[in-house]
């Protein structure tokens, strides 16, 4: 029963933590102990919605087939529903326990740890200074704009590929499939140390990952209890606690932190009295004609915005907002940084905003899951579902179960209940937890979740102190820390047998196209430096096709024949599968070139992004239904549907990396780079997640890389440190102040050394009954990553236009709520946005005018769904530098300087021609030189004498020996090292023609493709929300 003691090599909880030595909390959970047995039990309110009770059985999955790795061409039968079965019945909820369990009557709260929510003062604010109540005030006439902007949340991101050029090609590949399983025991060959792979990140060098794949050091004595000072945010019943770097809300009557802008839009209409019904809440998740007419919007952008002439005769050039007087991206990240960079997020208090993903920060876990795990649109969640729709702010958890931490952090622990295995509730099944409670002396413990009452086992138990919490409440991860590891028995493997170690298959394209390009040889030579077995056969493999004529390729065999692979051998894995064309030869999966980008802005458009035929989603079933994660690395002279190529991929939980128009000298640094880290990964295998919470909400929609073959489970063939996945949820009752509401999100998998792990991850959030309290707990940047997902999935469904537009309605909704419940009257021509929202509108409009919704001429099909697909998994991080790119000045800060320059918005009017600017969004690198640059700079930079000397489109910078060529060099060096895929840099010249490409990036003004600027959409949201309030 003790923690880790039988597993060697799993760490010692009582091992100080790396951050903070020891801690001694002694008001942590406790006081809502003394009270809880005087109320004693929670109602029970009938089974909890979502969970199913399935009976232990097995999982049915075919035998082991004889199938080898060549390619083979036999369509693999798919009949493993039964796969969903499993992640229910004996793998998420454990071996299906007959231990009874009793309701009491009575209704109560169960008494979390958590502090009455009367504690918690309804103030926490979500980030920032000062109750600075931004106010921008812009009057139509004379443009007078007054206040200043508060600070707001942040964003970063990826992005796609230059637009390929198509070439004529016919593409085919016979197909080899190398084959290298690693040895017993062994991650896979290429990460030093199992489940340490390099991880890239400069200043995050060790993979704290943890992950359960490495243990972190091997287990110390153990500490009987961890004592320290307390540390903020530590306490959890005191009385208010304040929260660090968190405002305390202005009194009642005040007005709520808002940027109040006085709008450009011509005569104010008059007020309307506060109760008019305004407008109808819409549904969540229906695309379509939802809003009323819209003059003009959605489509491109007429050159002069025409909206806010409905209400009066003036379409004349408007005056332009002073973009300085809107609430800007930078200033709300910098601010974030400067206000929330310097002490460490302490997770102990229910409900806390993290700082913004933009800022650098340390994080330490008492009681609740790390914002690198999990990060919420709203840390209060409204108290009913009516609430929740006046709103229109989705509640959704942006969910990374595996994520790299920075090697100050802690990885979770490791917990081994030996025989037994984890404590759960016997009802819900969820995972023993920091707020489950404990009552009746010890004897047994109430569910946080569905507030059944459980026995607790006689190994497990523990006295209560006189606070009512376990008296080893700290010496146990799973009763102290809001994240952690259980080692799972056999009764959560497969076959009741415990797995064997994953494999890495690779499987190259060696057709005509990837022999011509030099794509073969380049990937064998990497490959043996990756594996020092099969030398030979890499050697050979070059030569061995080296005077191919087939130009048709296969794809479906190819992964089929690699699943059988790993089916033979009984095992989990990965298949690496390098092509390059449309798979047409005559063999199942065979497709079309169906490229039309005549549908686009039709009805038709959606097609565009589906699947042309059904036979890769049977394909991808059975690759989840034997642990097979399918990476998939294109590259492309044409149009080869990566809309159906990726959905193995997509559904297995892998990657997919284009390289459109390889050339080795061009390319192969960045596909030898993506290559080397996607190897490297932490990656767990054939897993299962369940997020549950407590009574009142539910999980309903889910978004990412993944299958799911029932409503609860997210089966992942594979899941890495990269992905997440989204989780929308909704009211199924009333939630309940005091208690709040409750996330845990468990994940069973495999690791690369072949361990059966549950990670667990719990986080409390608060409830309330007001809705400022909603507003002022939010965070965009999360918010944006939801509705980006929400949206990119929607244009497989739906006309883009109708998708577009039911963001902009949903935008328009939430704050006009605001605006109508929040803030003080005041006259409709102003506009208000909440403080944690105020840059909503910018982003959202980012959303709106990216490829997937808006496409530009110069925008493939492929690389439309490429980035859609890429997107439905991105973290919040990635999502917002992707919707809004960082723009670097080189030149504006000393030389000396070691820190990254501050940026500057993503507008044309930012850039001076005098300089020279990096700009990144994750995906793209484009270093754009001024015509002005001082030839000393040129040429320390380039080695040449003028600007005009500088070749346009140059890839790599010449290493030469000066500060300013270190200097630039290594700061795109660290901006590569913050992504997760390596970005290949495009030197553009102010006035040359590759300067659109850059100026696409420029999210700020108005696109070639019709996208609005920021000042136009702006005084669009504005009218919208004026038309609701209305
Ligand atoms: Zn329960």
């Amino acid at each position: 029963m003790n923690v880790n003691q039988s597993v060697p090599p799993v760490p010692s909880f009582g091992q100080p933590q790396p951050v903070y030595p020891g801690y001694h909390q002694s008001s942590y959970g406790g006081q809502s102990g003394s009270t809880a047995p005087t109320i004693p039990y929670g109602a029970y309110n009938g089974p909890v919605s979502g969970y199913q009770q399935t009976p232990p059985q097995g999982m049915s999955r075919a035998p082991p087939s004889s199938g080898a790795p060549p390619t083979s061409t036999a369509q693999a039968p798919c009949g493993q529903a039964a796969y969903g079965q499993f992640g229910q019945g004996d793998v998420q909820n454990g071996p299906s326990s007959t231990v009874q369990m009793q309701r009491l009557p009575g209704s109560q709260p169960f008494g979390s740890p958590l502090a009455p929510v009367g504690n918690q003062p309804a103030v926490l604010q979500p980030y920032g200074p000062p109750p600075t109540s931004a106010q921008v005030t812009a009057q139509l006439s004379g443009m007078q704009i007054s206040g200043a902007v508060a600070p707001a949340p942040p964003s970063s991101g990826l992005g796609y590929g230059p637009p390929t050029s198509l070439a004529s090609a016919s593409g085919s590949f016979p197909n080899s499939g190398l084959y290298g399983s690693y040895p017993q025991g062994q991650a896979p060959p290429l990460s030093q140390a199992q489940g340490h792979p390099g991880i890239q990140t400069p200043q995050r060098s060790a993979p704290s990952q943890a992950s359960g794949f490495t243990p972190p050091a091997s287990g110390g004595p153990r500490l009987p209890s961890m004592t320290g000072p307390l540390l903020p945010g530590q306490s959890f019943g005191g009385p208010s606690v304040s929260q660090p770097n968190h405002v305390s809300s202005p009194p009642p009557q005040a007005l709520p932190p808002g940027t109040q802008m006085t709008g450009p839009l011509g005569p104010l209409p008059p007020m309307h009295s506060p109760q008019q019904p305004g407008y109808q809440p819409q549904q969540n998740g229906s695309f379509g004609p939802t809003r009323g007419p819209q003059p003009n919007y959605g489509s491109p952008y007429p050159a002069a915005p025409t909206f806010g002439s409905q209400s009066g005769p003036q379409p004349l050039p408007p005056k332009r907002l002073d973009p300085d007087a809107i609430p800007s991206p930078i200033q709300v990240i910098e601010d974030d940084r400067n206000n929330r960079g310097t002490e460490p997020f302490v997770t102990g208090v229910r409900g806390q905003v993290p700082p913004l993903v933009t800022t650098n920060f340390l994080v330490k876990d008492q009681g609740n899951a790390s914002p690198r795990y999990i990060r919420c649109t709203s840390y209060n969640i409204p108290c009913t579902s009516d609430m929740a729709k006046q709103a229109q702010v989705p509640l959704a958890a942006v969910i990374k179960p595996l994520a790299r931490l920075p090697p100050e952090e802690a990885s979770p622990y490791v917990v081994d209940h030996g025989e037994s295995g984890p404590l759960r509730c016997n009802r819900c099944k969820a995972y023993m937890c920091p707020f489950m409670q404990f009552i009746e002396g010890g004897r047994r413990f109430q569910c946080c979740f569905c507030s059944c009452i459980n026995d607790v086992p006689p190994q497990y138990f523990q006295h209560l102190d006189h606070t009512g919490k376990r008296v080893d409440a700290y010496d146990r991860p799973e009763l102290s820390l809001g994240s952690y590891e259980f080692l799972a028995t056999v009764d959560y493997c497969k076959n009741s047998k415990f797995p064997s170690p994953p494999a890495f298959i690779f499987m190259i394209d060696v057709s005509y196209n990837a022999i011509r390009t030099g794509l073969v040889r380049l990937l064998c030579e990497e490959l043996k430096s990756l594996l020092d077995f099969l030398p030979s056969l890499l050697d050979q493999i070059p030569e061995m096709f080296a005077d191919t004529r087939e130009t048709e390729t296969v794809f479906v065999p190819v992964i089929q024949a690699g699943m059988e692979a790993l089916k033979a051998a009984e095992c989990a894995g990965k298949l690496f599968l390098f092509h390059t064309s449309l798979p047409i030869a005559e063999a199942p999966g065979k497709l079309k070139n169906r490229d039309d980008r005549k549908l686009i802005n039709t009805d038709k458009e959606k097609t565009l992004f589906q699947p042309q035929t059904g036979a890769y989603q049977t394909l991808a079933k059975e690759c989840v239904a034997q642990g097979c994660c399918v990476d998939l690395f294109l590259f492309p002279n044409q149009y080869v549907d990566v809309a159906t190529l990726s959905v193995v991929p997509q559904l297995t939980g892998g990657s997919v990396y284009k390289y459109a128009c390889f050339q080795v000298e061009n390319d192969q640094e960045r596909f030898l780079s993506d290559l080397r880290r996607d190897v490297q990964k932490v990656v767990g295998f054939d897993a299962v997640m369940r997020v549950r919470t407590s009574t009142g909400i539910r999980a309903v929609d889910f978004f990412g890389a993944f299958y799911m073959s029932n409503t609860t489970d997210v089966e992942l063939a594979g899941l890495d440190g990269d992905k997440t996945v989204t989780v929308e949820f909704k009211h199924d009752d009333r939630l309940n102040e005091e208690s709040g509401a409750l996330l845990q999100c468990a994940l069973l998998y495999t690791s690369c050394a072949g361990q059966r792990r549950l990670r667990i991850h719990n986080l409390a959030l608060n409830c309330c009954t007001q809705l400022a309290d909603l507003y002022r707990n939010c965070e965009t940047d999360t918010l944006i990553n939801y509705m980006a997902k929400f949206a990119y999935r929607g244009v497989l469904n739906s006309p883009v236009k109708a998708v577009r537009d039911t963001l902009i309605t949903q935008c328009a909704q939430i704050l006009a709520c605001y605006r109508k419940n929040c803030a003080s009257p005041s006259s409709a021509g102003q506009l208000i946005l909440p403080e944690c929202m105020k840059l909503l509108p910018v982003y959202l409009n980012c959303v709106l005018k990216s490829d997937v919704l808006q496409p530009g001429a110069e925008i493939t099909t492929d690389d439309r769904a490429y980035v859609r697909q890429l997107v439905t998994s991105m973290d919040v991080a990635e999502t917002n530098v992707f919707f809004y790119p960082r723009l670097l000045p080189l030149t504006k800060s000393p030389i000396e300087s070691t820190t990254e320059p501050p940026a500057v918005r993503a507008s044309e009017e930012r850039l001076s021609n005098g300089d020279m600017y990096l700009l990144e969004n994750g995906l793209n690198l484009f270093l754009w030189v001024g015509a002005s640059v001082q030839q000393g700079v040129v040429q320390s930079l380039f080695s040449v004498s003028s600007f005009s000397q500088i070749t346009s489109g140059l890839s790599v910078l010449p290493v030469l020996d000066n500060p300013l060529s270190k200097k630039v060099r290594g700061l795109i060096d660290s901006l590569r090292a913050q992504r997760s895929r390596y970005m290949k840099l495009i030197v553009v010249k102010q006035e040359d023609k590759l300067e659109m490409l850059f100026k696409h990036f420029l999210v700020e003004d108005k696109s070639l493709s019709g996208g609005a600027s920021y000042v136009d959409f702006l005084c669009h949201m504005h009218k919208e929300i004026r038309q609701l309030l209305s």
